[in-house]
């Protein structure tokens, strides 16, 4: 395993019906567009390279291919497309009826095996936000049913596919890449670890070590991620990048940089804090406030006194907190 931010660029590609939601994903995900802006998106109907390394940690390429293409055309060059990618997410509109989909996952993913072992096959059963949740579940089990049945039928069990619910007007659609792409990282356990040391040492809920730009999230702790606390952080992000772009941009200066850092107190004793790690990378954490505050039975007596007492010691945890914080960004 090479550095961290090693020349390396593990491939993912997006493949799927036309009017699957593609382009859509693309451009909530990595260029920030609004769900409704994506209504008027045109069609796909070329393969896109998007090379997002330049504003992203996570140096990967998305194809956009328009869902018509033709694997048996003799013009199509699976050796390439296929031989130097990482993870193929197959995106499934499951608002449509999704037989036709179902095959060209199986011509896809069977190609595509053929050519490279090592893909990680993702599918996304996607628009997922227009159906009730028990029709969800039975969406999701009929889809994975038959594409597994589809495999075992034609002697391909050895392929294993990944399922994940998605929408692009909800969080779902970055959580489920901060899946596909978490399994790209090859030093995904020894950040984990690095999180589970920084966590236990500072008296911190939960971490994450976000890529910025596109909110997905790398690593986190081991403990079990809620999409509560996910998309809390989420949102600090967008608030600290939006507070800086009106307040803190100088000429071509960028919205985060090495000075970055916040602290957001809100009234249900939570505390988010936000520090940059380098150019691209932000750790979020989320602390109970009452982790450091003791608050004393004689508060109401020497309620001025408590209230020095808690500021400083916020201060000293959040001192603490800086210090293991400053060996967690050398450790990275
Ligand atoms: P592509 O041809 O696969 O690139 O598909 P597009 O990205 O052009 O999307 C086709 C249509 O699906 C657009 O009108 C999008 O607004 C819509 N769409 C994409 N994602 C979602 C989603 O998560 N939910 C819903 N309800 N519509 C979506």
């Amino acid at each position: 395993t090479g550095p961290l931010t090693g020349d390396q660029k593990p491939r993912i590609l997006l493949m799927g019906l036309r009017r699957s939601g593609k382009s859509s994903i693309q451009k909530v995900v990595f260029h920030k567009m609004s769900p409704n802006e994506t209504l008027f998106l045109e069609s796909t109907n070329k393969i896109i390279k998007d090379d997002i390394c330049n504003s992203s940690f996570v140096q990967f390429q998305i194809w956009d291919f328009p869902g018509q293409i033709d694997f048996f055309d003799p013009t199509f060059d699976s050796d390439m497309i296929f031989g130097g990618c990482g993870a193929l997410v197959f995106v499934i509109d499951a608002q449509d009826d999704y037989m036709e989909a179902l095959n060209k996952l199986h011509m896809t993913v069977s190609k595509a095996y053929k050519v490279n072992q090592a893909i990680k096959f993702e599918v996304f059963i996607h628009k997922v936000d227009g159906l009730s949740d028990d029709y969800k579940m039975e969406t999701q089990r009929d889809i994975h049913t038959r594409a597994n049945d589809d495999l075992v039928d034609s002697a391909c069990d050895q392929i294993h596919l990944s399922f994940h619910l998605t929408s692009i007007y909800d969080h779902s659609i970055f959580e489920a890449f901060s899946k596909v792409v978490q399994k790209l990282i090859p030093q995904l356990p020894t950040l984990e670890n690095l999180l589970n040391i920084l966590i236990s040492n500072s008296a911190i809920e939960k971490a994450f070590l976000f890529d910025v730009v596109s909110k997905i999230y790398i690593a986190t702790d081991s403990s079990p991620v809620d999409m509560q606390s996910y998309e809390l952080c989420c949102d600090m992000i967008d608030v600290v990048i939006d507070v800086s772009c009106i307040y803190g941009l100088r000429e071509e200066a960028a919205a985060f940089d090495s000075q970055s850092s916040s602290l957001i107190k809100l009234n249900n004793g939570t505390i988010l804090y936000l520090r940059e790690v380098n150019k691209f990378l932000a750790l979020v954490c989320i602390l109970r406030e009452d982790n450091f505050e003791r608050q004393g039975q004689y508060e109401n007596l020497f309620i001025n006194l408590v209230f020095t007492c808690k500021l400083y010691l916020l201060f000293f945890f959040i001192g603490v907190i800086d210090y293991n914080f400053l060996c967690f960004r050398n450790a990275i």
